[in-house]
């Protein structure tokens, strides 16, 4: 036995631990019963602890600095499981253990807190617990090193720093404000009628599996909020159902398919390894979001659907397919993200960035939270915040010490951008096929290109080597301004 093997058996091992742990959340979201709720928080924190421990353990450095003198230089995929594990290692014996234990407690205690002040639209009540997670957010990045924001950000988006992030949202701004007010003074027609649930979740079973979700090795439940979880070959995926909204369950399960998609795609062989899940958030964000919008909301996907919903509900309130399409697309006033349309989804997420910069720079209080987000709310979106539920509490991200994740859902725009571009000009057939209510093609070639090579990459190599050219927002500019501005007349 090699001291790598020694190592990759040890780290086959947290892997699995870690899908056993991932399983135990989604059974929380999905099944749990409520009365169980205390018991699996005890659960969860002890399978946090050896996680924790095993990732800190200075048997696993000894190890890995000896597997690391091994390496022979053509061994690539060696280089790459070594290199995720150095990083993993590095950030977890970066953290006192102190600090990591007071993190876990004050957020599952944020959790709690800001469910409730959201539900009371009480802001004032969640700032002292949320001072707490940003107190010690802000020491876990010093101890992290370098540029404090960049130290959260890279825990999400390996590479990434906010100098590059800002100079692409300075680049998309301008844009995405102009076609905003294009689309926004344009009329949209909305699908109306009563959609049962079971039809909605037979549709939604349907479109995942023309998707190429493989429900051999994953299931599709209900949950508040749907999610993907899992890797390798049992990766699960969640929705939900509106009655009156059809595209909530159908585009939920298209956006979970393609983060599911993402992880079944893997090559087997990483499976159970450092290699063997996606790359990246953004990257991740990416797979779904393409999914769900440049395929899912595409002008021939939507002249298949429109048939298929016909034949499924008795009403759709839409004489025809042309009026469909843009029924999916609406763009509209919104306080929300998660219901945001394709055109002001990235100024919602940019709001956040530059918001939880000044935060984790000092330049900006908690206690100044609310009036700032509010000032910014009016400025971007013309209308102003009359809740905080649909303002500064909508999001969960920030009570669980999520900072410097909220722009790697930006970032997968921009990718999904750059990788539809690329997609498109090797797939010149793939809308007749969509057409048909057939993806199968655009799902193999991601796969090929972006799925199968798991953390092989880092994000921005492994978008260059997919499409040829460096991370650019031009592809998926262009992409918006010409789709909606076709839409907008
Ligand atoms: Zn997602």
């Amino acid at each position: 036995m090699t001291a790598y093997d020694d190592l990759m058996a040890r780290e086959r091992e947290t892997e699995a631990l870690g899908q056993v742990a991932g399983r135990l959340g989604w059974d929380q979201e999905t099944v749990m019963p409520r009365g169980g709720a205390d018991q699996r928080a005890e659960e969860s924190g002890a399978m946090q602890a050896v996680l924790h421990e095993r990732r800190c353990d200075p048997a696993r450095g000894h190890l890995l600095a000896e597997a690391e003198e091994e390496l022979t230089p053509e061994d690539s995929e060696s280089a790459a499981q070594l290199r995720l594990i150095r990083r993993d290692h590095d950030r977890a014996i970066r953290v006192p253990a102190d600090l990591t234990v007071a993190l876990a407690r004050v957020t599952s205690r944020a959790q709690g807190q800001w469910a409730e002040a959201r539900a009371a639209d009480d802001f004032a009540a969640f700032a002292p617990v949320l001072r707490e997670v940003l107190r010690l957010k802000r020491e876990e990045a010093a101890a992290l090193g370098g540029d404090p924001y960049d130290a959260l950000l890279d825990g999400f988006e390996p590479g990434m720093t906010a100098d590059r992030l800002s100079a692409l949202f300075g680049e998309m701004r301008p844009r995405l404000v102009a076609l905003s007010e294009t689309a926004l003074a344009a009329d949209w027609p909305q699908v109306s009628g009563s959609f049962p649930h079971e039809a909605q979740m037979r549709l939604a079973r349907e479109v995942a599996r023309r998707f190429g979700y493989d429900f051999t090795r994953g299931r599709l439940d209900l949950a508040v909020h749907p999610f993907s979880s899992g890797s390798g070959d049992d990766v699960r995926i969640t929705t939900r159902v509106s009655r009156a909204d059809p595209f909530n369950c159908l585009y939920s399960t298209i956006h979970e398919t393609g983060h599911a998609c993402y992880e079944q795609g893997i090559d087997p062989d990483y499976r159970l390894t450092p290699l063997g899940q996606g790359v990246s958030m953004g990257v991740h964000e990416s797979q779904s979001r393409l999914y769900e919008n440049q395929l899912g909301r595409s002008h021939a996907f939507c002249g298949w659907l429109f048939e298929r919903m016909r034949e499924s509900f008795d009403e759709l309130g839409v004489p025809d397919a042309e009026t469909f399409y843009p029924a999916v697309n609406r763009v509209h006033r919104g306080y929300i993200r998660t219901e945001a349309d394709e055109v002001q989804y990235n100024l919602h997420i940019m709001l956040r960035y530059d918001l939880e910069r000044a935060l984790i720079a000092g330049d900006l209080e908690v206690g100044d939270l609310e009036a700032a987000w509010n000032d910014r709310f009016a400025a971007d979106f013309g209308q102003p915040v009359r809740r905080a539920s649909e303002g500064v509490l909508q999001d969960v991200h920030w009570s669980v010490g999520l900072f410097g994740y909220f722009p790697t859902y930006a970032l997968g725009n921009v990718y999904a951008g750059c990788l539809n571009a690329a997609m498109r000009a090797d797939l010149p057939d793939l809308d007749a096929q969509l057409a048909v209510g057939e993806p199968a093609e655009a799902g193999e070639w991601l796969r090929e290109k972006v799925q199968r090579h798991g953390g092989f990459y880092e994000p921005a190599q492994l978008i260059e080597e997919a499409t040829g050219a460096p991370v650019s927002a031009e592809p998926l500019l262009d992409y918006l301004e010409e789709k909606f501005g076709a839409l907008a007349g």
